[in-house]
C-alpha cells in the first residue's frame, strides 16, 4: 500500500485510507468491489487508489467482463 499523508486535491492531512464496498459505474451500470481498501479525504471527497485496488476494480469491472466474452465469442468465431 502507498503511503499518503496529504490529499494532492486539498492539501487536508485528514486524508485516510478506508475499507468499503465500492460501486462503479460502467456504461450506466453499476458494479461492486467488495471491501476495497483506497484513500478517501473527508474534506473534499477526493478518493485515491493504489495499483492493487485498481486491479481490483478492472477484476470486477464490466468493461473487462465484455472483453473476455468478445474474445471467446472471436474464438468461437474461427474454430
Ligand atoms: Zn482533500
Amino acid at each position: 500500500m502507498i503511503q499518503i499523508t496529504v490529499c494532492p486535491s486539498c492539501d487536508s492531512t485528514e486524508i485516510r485510507t478506508v475499507r468499503q464496498d465500492w460501486t462503479g459505474k460502467f456504461q450506466g451500470r453499476l458494479y461492486t468491489v467488495p471491501s476495497l481498501e483506497f484513500y478517501e479525504c473527508p474534506d473534499c471527497g477526493e478518493r485515491i487508489y493504489d495499483r492493487e485496488a485498481m486491479r481490483r476494480i478492472e477484476a470486477h469491472s464490466p468493461a473487462f467482463a465484455i472483453r473476455h466474452v468478445e474474445k471467446k465469442a472471436h474464438v468461437k468465431a474461427h474454430a
